[in-house]
């Protein structure tokens, strides 16, 4: 059991805030975000993430 944080591409704005917090983790790519390594930060950072994200676009999706 896991989980892998995720994000809903039709949701991003590309507000660049995920790409600024945990850039091993996240990056924007043709005007949306990405995540590129699960395993780039804590979880407590991508967290930040989560709860910083303007239109709840990332998510923990449980395996
Ligand atoms: S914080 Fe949310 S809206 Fe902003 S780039 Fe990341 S996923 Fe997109």
């Amino acid at each position: 059991m896991g989980r892998i944080v995720e994000i809903d591409r039709e949701a991003c704005i590309a507000c660049g805030l995920c790409a600024s917090v945990a850039p091993q983790v996240f990056r924007l790519e043709g005007g949306v975000a990405v995540v590129y390594n699960q395993q780039g930060d804590s979880g407590e950072t991508i967290q930040q993430c989560i709860d910083g994200c303007p239109v709840a676009a990332i998510y923990w999706k449980e395996l």
